[in-house]
């Protein structure tokens, strides 16, 4: 048995990973859960997995939790530092890391530092402390298993290989609700429209982050720290399909590709059972319903978000990790109509340059550099015509 740590539970990445749980009982079994807001659902989930702690990581909620669980031999415990200290438990095996946003970098870290394998959803804690986190996974001999659909297809490409044989890699991307579209358009669109994704149902942040395709800016350095690569090795080609998740290109010339349906129980299940392959009964790709496969360069130019994001790999230091922080700021503004969809890359691109940059920072730095950023772009936000 595999004794899991589910961290945000409660969101689009950690219901499927319940999904896939429940259809693996003789794999799987749950020993942590958190969840942040949504209390019912963290109830409903620790009722049905009777994991041996829950953590409600909003500390407002605790008391509801607790008397919600307090007839079942569950423990309870709130607040992020509790996270830290659970995932560390010897009873835990696998810590899936799919908590949203730069919060999910500390429970990441500490259960690195217990040498739990990683199952990793949460690319913001590569995109900001991609060098520390890679850095103390190699210390502890802790194997980061990505979960983003298109490292794990690259991740699936590079089985047997050796990675000092890959010339680049090519991250997919969608395009997002707004391909093809000018900023004319752009202007205009609210959060209602642009949390429609076409192929992926994701949680709000990424969504909105598909569709100013900084998620595919993330992705970027997230496979940078990940496989180890230089800048100039990563690629992103958009295929509006999403049936190739990502392409190796070796030193020979050949390339190596994983395709599949759009649907993330697919990598997460294989993190969670990594090595191993386990069969499933999700629906299968069949060319009849996919006649024709596109590829086009993305726009870097109405996109800037995907240049920024672009930018601030290649300046490395604390840039990321300030780009990372207004976006999380840019976007939680947007999808409450308080910026306008163009202005997010405005946010992005004035804190960026507003902030001091640090060439090696560790983790007290980067926790600085993430909370001055998010002044900043605060500030930022309210300066926006909407914010009136
Ligand atoms: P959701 O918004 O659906 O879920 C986020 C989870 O994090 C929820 O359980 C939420 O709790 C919890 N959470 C929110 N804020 C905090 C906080 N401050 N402290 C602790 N927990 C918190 O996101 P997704 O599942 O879509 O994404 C999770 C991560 O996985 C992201 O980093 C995303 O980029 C990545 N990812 C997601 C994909 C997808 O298909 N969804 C694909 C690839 C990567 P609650 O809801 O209870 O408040
Ligand atoms: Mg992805």
């Amino acid at each position: 048995m595999k004794r899991l740590a589910i961290l945000g539970s409660t969101g689009s990445i950690g219901t499927q990973a319940l999904e896939v749980v429940a259809a693996n009982k003789d794999i799987f079994e749950v020993e942590v859960l958190s969840g942040h807001s949504n209390t019912k659902l963290l109830i409903e989930q620790a009722k049905q997995f009777e994991p041996n702690a829950v953590v409600v990581t909003n500390e407002e909620k605790y008391e509801e939790v607790k008397s919600a669980l307090s007839l079942l031999p569950i423990k309870v415990f709130s607040g992020s530092t509790s996270l830290d200290e659970v995932v560390q438990w010897d009873s835990v095996d696998i810590v899936l890391a799919a908590i949203v946003g730069f919060a999910g970098l500390s429970s990441t870290l500490a259960a690195i530092d217990a040498g739990k394998t990683i199952a990793l959803a949460n690319k913001e804690t590569l995109v900001v402390a991609g060098e520390l986190v890679m850095k103390r996974a190699a210390e502890k001999g802790v194997n980061i298993i990505p979960v983003d659909s298109e490292h794990s297809a690259l991740f699936q490409c590079l089985v047997g290989e050796n990675p000092v044989d890959i010339e680049k890699i090519i991250l997919t991307a969608s395009g997002g609700p707004f391909i093809g579209r000018k900023t004319n358009y752009l202007v205009n669109v609210k959060a209602s429209h642009a949390l429609q994704h076409p192929n992926w149902d994701m949680g709000a942040k990424i969504t909105i982050d598909s569709a100013t395709l900084m998620n595919k800016g993330l992705e970027m350095i997230e496979a940078k720290w990940l496989f180890g690569l230089r800048n100039e090795q990563i690629d992103v080609v958009v295929h509006p399909q999403s049936i190739i998740h990502s392409i190796v290109q070796f030193i020979d010339g050949s390339q190596k590709a994983q395709m599949g349906l759009p649907d993330m129980k697919l990598p997460i299940q294989y993190a969670l059972a990594y090595p191993k392959r386990i069969s499933n009964n999700f629906k299968r790709l069949s060319f009849k319903d996919y006649p024709k496969l596109t590829f086009e360069e993305p726009d870097y130019k109405t996109f800037r978000n995907l240049a920024l994001a672009k930018d601030a790999m290649y300046k490395g230091g604390n840039t990321p990790c300030v780009m990372n922080a207004a976006n999380e700021i840019a976007v939680q503004a947007f999808l409450q109509n308080k910026v306008s969809f163009i202005e997010i890359s405005d946010v992005i691109e004035k804190t960026m340059g507003h902030i001091a940059y640090v060439e090696q920072p560790d983790l007290e730095e980067y926790e600085h550099s993430d909370k001055e950023a998010r002044l900043f772009a605060t500030e930022l936000v309210k300066k926006s015509q909407l914010a009136s």
